[in-house]
């Protein structure tokens, strides 16, 4: 069995005054490492970490689900990307799978290290790796000796955390950035003033970075208490419509129909007001505020999850369903509008449309289906059978006999337009040879006609000739 490694970096980091830290610091710090590296035996490290995985020496950096300090975050990846890492499992903000990848990218360019996976962290439910410390310091008593301070290993409470003097006298809280969870300073304070908060990962923000082409794993901690059971086995089993920009007026009846199962189209249609979470609400309310928070969040996930790439970026930046459904509902019906008009305009072409006396069977039929295509094109449903209707209404009267003849004999509804082609074109061939024969035939008469009339005035010429003859024979003997 595959044996893996994961290091939790915060717990021992020493106290730093970093929050200030200058850009030029950080400059000056990144050429300490690469002396250090340069002038020691680290080796460039080629193998994938999928290779680490079959051979049970995986190892990934945890810094932390809930721990956003973007500096840390930056220089723990850096050092470990080094130390040839296979993962660095990070939390899913933006401004942290930044700094994780700044970290890679500057290690790569130190010595030649292979790309460790960048993981991110997320969760649906409340989960101890979520968690962060919270507390008033206008709520704390003068006289504490704030033993909050020594035990926190992430430097996230106290002067220094922001920046101050260890004997400033100001009051300071926590530095949530910092704060990874970790619950160490929630006994020690002798006042019971540090709360517990716990944040749930947004979903709709979580496929925007899972979207990331720098992002390659996600870690996913659920309960699975945050959906009912029919709710995870019909979200997982349901073939979501795929809006495309021909299909709008079909796509928003499936998908309401859909967000309706889901018990999710009311607060699609009409939104809700977040302003309210926490003024004087009862439990109740409170407990109904966060269940139309998740009937949003599902929604929103199901409205991202039915885009193809164009569609997704045009809603990536709504946070409520209701902004999601609205713009796409502005943007396709407008679009919507001018296919209507187009598709009225094909249609009439389409109905318009004869077979000229000049023109073979094969390119009328062609020209047929082209029109036909163009509609298609435009999102409209056209069948063989409303197709072949249309050929066989529109023919020359050449094809009349063999019309009826279609008519009677074969089910249209089943016939295809190759098959009617196929006995249009026989027949056209047919009546092609037929006029040919006749043609040829005529044109037989004719000469046999003219032959005949040329020898009728050859004989009675020759008659004449021969009587013209004989009276010359007759004079010349004589003569
Ligand atoms: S939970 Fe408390 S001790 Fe732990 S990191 Fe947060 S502030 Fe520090
Ligand atoms: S131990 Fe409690 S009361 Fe004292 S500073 Fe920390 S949070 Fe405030």
């Amino acid at each position: 069995m595959a044996a893996t490694a994961n290091f939790i970096c915060n717990a021992s980091l020493p106290p730093q005054n970093h929050v200030f830290d200058s850009a030029k610091s950080a400059k000056s710090s990144l050429r300490i490492v690469e002396t250090l590296v340069k002038s020691g035996p680290i080796l460039s490290i080629s193998s994938s970490p999928i290779e680490s995985l079959r051979r049970g020496d995986w190892v990934k950096l945890i810094c932390g689900a809930s721990f956003e300090d973007v500096v840390d975050v930056r220089n723990l990846s850096l050092v470990y990307a080094l130390a040839g890492v296979d993962c660095i499992d990070c939390a899913a903000e933006e401004s942290v799978v930044c700094a994780v990848n700044e970290g890679i990218e500057a290690a790569r360019g130190i010595v030649p290290v292979r790309r460790p996976w960048v993981m991110i962290s997320v969760n649906d439910d409340e989960d101890l790796h979520f968690r962060k410390a919270e507390f008033d310091p206008e709520d704390c008593p003068p006289d504490c000796s704030r033993p909050c301070e020594n035990v926190c290993p992430a430097n996230a409470i106290g002067p220094s955390s922001h920046g101050l003097n260890a004997s400033s006298e100001t009051k300071v809280g926590v530095v949530t950035e910092r704060c990874y969870g970790c619950g160490r300073c929630f006994p020690v304070c002798p006042f019971d003033k540090i709360r517990v908060v716990t944040h749930t990962r947004d979903a709709a923000a979580t496929i925007v970075l899972l979207k990331r082409k720098d992002v390659d794993a996600v870690e996913i901690h659920t309960s699975g208490r945050a959906m009912t059971n029919s709710e995870s086995t019909s979200l997982g089993q349901m073939p979501l419509p795929r809006l495309t920009k021909l299909n709008y007026n079909n796509w928003s009846i499936q998908m309401h129909a859909l967000l309706g199962a889901q018990d999710a189209w009311e607060v699609v249609e009409k939104g809700y007001d977040e302003s309210d979470a926490t003024v004087n609400q009862t439990a109740n309310q409170i407990k109904a505020l966060k269940e139309t928070r998740m009937k949003d969040k599902t929604a929103l996930y199901l409205l991202f999850q039915a885009m193809d790439e164009s569609g997704f970026e045009k809603i990536v930046g709504a946070t409520t369903s209701k902004e999601a459904w609205d713009t796409l509902q502005k943007v396709f019906k407008g679009a919507d509008r001018v296919k209507q008009v187009r598709l009225q305009t094909l249609r009439g072409e389409l109905e318009a449309m004869k077979m000229k006396e000049s023109e073979g069977i094969s390119d009328y039929i062609t020209r047929v289906q082209t029109m036909v295509n163009q509609l298609k094109r435009n999102g409209e449903i056209l069948t063989d059978a409303r197709v072949v209707e249309k050929i066989l209404r529109s023919l020359t009267e050449n094809f009349e006999n063999v019309v009826c003849a279609i008519e009677e004999s074969k089910n249209l509804e089943e016939m295809t337009i190759d098959d009617l082609a196929g006995s249009l074109e026989a027949h056209e061939q047919r009546k092609k040879k037929k006029n040919e024969s006749l043609e040829e035939a005529l044109q037989a008469k004719v000469s046999i006609k003219d032959k005949k009339v040329l020898y009728t005035q050859n004989f009675r010429g020759r008659g004449r000739d021969r009587g013209g003859r004989s009276n010359d024979r007759g004079g010349g003997g004589r003569g």
